[in-house]
């Protein structure tokens, strides 16, 4: 079994303090950011998320698959939670999520499951994605919930991340001699 390093690598990325007054995508994109930045801290893939409710954000959380040796923690699903606690309903009408990366058939299904109002998210991923990449589950012909989806929004800052922790990654588990 290949080891894997335990200690997160150097992240060189700080997070964003965005003004308070301006409650656009890229105010809670930013967010999200900052989670996937604690992410890379706890040596996780980063990857954050935001759920933000009548401009206020309801939960924030991020990927915690290694810590918790869950499938399920990703940051969407976690987040979904903690916003279901929040207002007392598994309905999330009216909630837009936003995540760095495009969510997983998993966190998609989750998404459509909780009939949230809308998703954000940064980086597309034409394998894995389910909101637009690889598969549309927001759009099912039976489906009786749909939603609109934003992507790109603070894109190059996400991917540049998600591209850096996989280098450090590589470079940290790589056979020394
Ligand atoms: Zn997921």
């Amino acid at each position: 079994m290949p080891s894997r390093a335990t200690k997160a690598p150097p992240c060189p990325f700080e997070k964003i303090y965005p003004s308070q007054l301006k409650r656009d995508d890229q105010f809670f994109m930013s967010l999200a950011y900052n989670r996937a930045i604690d992410a890379w801290k706890e040596n996780e893939v980063p990857i954050g998320a935001v759920i933000e409710l009548g401009g206020e954000v309801i939960a924030s959380a991020y990927n915690r698959v290694e810590a918790t040796k869950d499938p399920t923690a990703h940051a969407e699903i976690l987040a979904i939670t903690q916003a279901a606690n929040f207002i007392g309903d598994w309905r999330l009408n009216g909630a837009t999520l936003y995540v760095t990366k495009e969510p997983c058939p998993m966190c998609s299904g989750a998404s459509v499951m909780s009939r949230i109002g809308g998703v954000v998210y940064a980086v597309p991923d034409p394998k894995m994605g389910c909101l637009g990449g690889a598969r549309d589950l927001h759009q099912l012909e039976a489906g009786n919930h749909r939603f609109p989806i934003t992507m790109g929004v603070m894109e190059d800052e996400c991917r540049q991340m998600l591209q850096a922790f996989f280098q450090a990654k590589r470079r940290s588990t790589s056979p020394q001699f």
